[in-house]
């Protein structure tokens, strides 16, 4: 049976972006490619509030989390960590051979200016690494507010961003911000099939490139800019998902994006009181996600056997990650879910419960 998806990533898909999916193939060296591109990168700078470029990578966002995380630093690397998708960017950065030091909270908590000054003042770095909705807690972390600080206080320090489970979902202007890389898959906020990941990059990021050694290749920003300015990407994209991102960014801006922000809002906002009623939340109250709450299993309930029940009801919520399986269930509201869709899950989730 067909289930809705309230997780954190893939989420529900619209038919409409399916069938967009389906459109016949191109050649991605030719012309209707070309055109296919020139016409989707606008609007994404649209959505990211930016001048400057946007690639499109054909991957999920793990491996450009990796690729940016590769070219950004001839010095040392801070990767600050509250939760496991932060802490796997500082195993990536180890992993690569890059210089780096994890400066770390406790789950459920948010990395704050505070922390990342003391951090970044103790030693000699020259990039961050954030996430900004750590999916697996349910945190918000303030980016715009550590950007405001690195820029004015380190402003050799390039800030990267993984906004995999934010982006079309939350406002976040790349420019003013003052980030330097800021990246997301389509199968969370875009509410696309998976496969594809959009990086904004500023100048900067990319001049810092150019003096790294070993940027690697099939990411490296100078790969991508021997064909960004003709609309196209070194390797074959993953057309068909370009395709569906056109239709969906259309529909996104035909609907405003100060709407999809605010319905983003009304749905946390609903999702959080309604946890709060029956459950508690798990994370610290002043940076809860606008796209994920993580519910605190006080009840003492099996998160299992309810999504087992959800299941037969036609709805997939997740179950906490990692260490927090079964302490915790998590309720994604991104991506193209509606209020309908919450509160006929939390409507069902009572029933089930007997709440
Ligand atoms: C889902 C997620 C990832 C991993 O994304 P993939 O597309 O599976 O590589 C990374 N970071 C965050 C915050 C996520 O939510």
């Amino acid at each position: 049976m067909y289930k809705k998806l309230f997780i954190p990533g893939p989420t529900h898909v619209r038919d409409e972006i399916l069938q967009a999916q389906a459109a016949p193939m191109l050649g991605h060296r030719a012309k209707e490619y070309s055109n296919l591109q020139a016409e989707v990168t606008p609007k994404l700078q649209q959505l990211l509030y930016t001048q400057q470029r946007v690639y499109l990578y054909t991957s999920s966002s793990t491996g450009v989390m990796e690729g940016s995380v590769r070219q950004a630093s001839v010095k040392r690397v801070l990767n600050t960590v509250c939760g496991d998708f932060s802490g796997r960017w500082h195993k990536m950065t180890a992993a690569n051979g890059i210089p780096c030091d994890k400066v770390e909270v406790a789950m459920g908590q948010a990395i704050t200016p505070e922390i990342v000054d003391e951090a970044l003042g103790a030693g000699d770095y020259d990039a961050i690494t954030v996430v900004m909705n750590e999916t697996s807690t349910g945190v918000m972390n303030p980016v715009q507010e550590i950007a405001a600080l690195v820029r004015e206080k380190y402003p050799d320090v390039l800030i990267l961003v993984d906004a995999v489970s934010c982006m079309a979902g939350v406002k976040i202007a790349f420019d003013a911000w003052g980030l330097d890389v800021c990246l997301a898959g389509v199968q969370k906020c875009f509410a696309l099939p998976p496969g594809l990941t959009i990086c904004a990059v500023s100048d900067r990021a990319r001049e810092r490139a150019r003096l790294v050694q070993y940027p690697g290749y099939y990411f490296a920003y100078s790969q991508m800019d021997k064909s960004y300015e003709k609309n196209q990407t070194p390797a074959t994209p993953a057309i068909s998902l370009i395709q569906a991102l056109n239709k969906q960014m259309d529909d996104i801006l035909a609907a405003g994006l100060e709407a999809r922000w605010a319905r983003h809002k009304e749905m946390a906002a609903y999702v959080q009181d309604w946890a709060r009623k029956y459950f508690a939340l798990y994370s610290d109250e002043r940076y809860l996600s606008l796209t994920v709450t993580n519910v605190h299993n006080t009840r003492g309930i099996s998160v299992a056997d309810l999504n087992k029940a959800l299941g037969e009801r036609g709805a997939m919520i997740s179950n906490g990650y990692g260490d927090l399986k079964e302490k915790c269930f998590r309720i994604a509201h991104m991506g193209d879910l509606t209020m309908g869709d919450m509160t006929w899950l939390t409507a069902q989730i009572e029933d089930i419960l007997g709440l």
